[in-house]
């Protein structure tokens, strides 16, 4: 600890910042590739990583009830899977409430900021 270490740490410092900030942005892009996959008419071949999502500030997953038409989110920060694992591989998990035991498998809308709720 010293006057001599101070420039050197500042340098880590900056040198960090940029490199999470390059990282959050390529998360960003991942994610919103998927989410334009998603909206199109073909559907990705492909799925971000939970922790792609996180990175990218957009941990909040939405699905949609094909028969109820019912869209519900489900906040990424709290499932407890690994970190490397793909987003729309929760869909098994993810029936609707409302239409029981035999709901249809949802479909994926889209990872976002905010739950729909909040957005408007
Ligand atoms: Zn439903």
């Amino acid at each position: 600890m010293g006057v001599r270490d101070r420039i050197p740490r500042m340098k880590a410092r900056a040198f960090d910042l940029a490199e999470d900030r390059a990282r959050q942005e390529w998360a960003r892009a991942v994610v919103g590739r998927w989410n334009a996959g998603l909206a199109s008419d073909e559907l990705p071949l492909w799925s971000p990583s939970l922790r792609a999502a996180l990175l990218a500030g957009m941990p909040f997953l939405e699905v949609l009830c094909p028969a109820c038409v019912t869209i519900g989110a489900v906040d990424l920060r709290r499932v407890d899977r690994h970190p490397e694992a793909a987003v729309a591989s929760l869909v098994f998990g993810l029936t609707c409430s409302r239409c029981g035991p035999s709901a249809p498998m949802p479909r994926l809308v889209g990872l976002h900021a905010l739950p729909a709720s909040r957005r408007a």
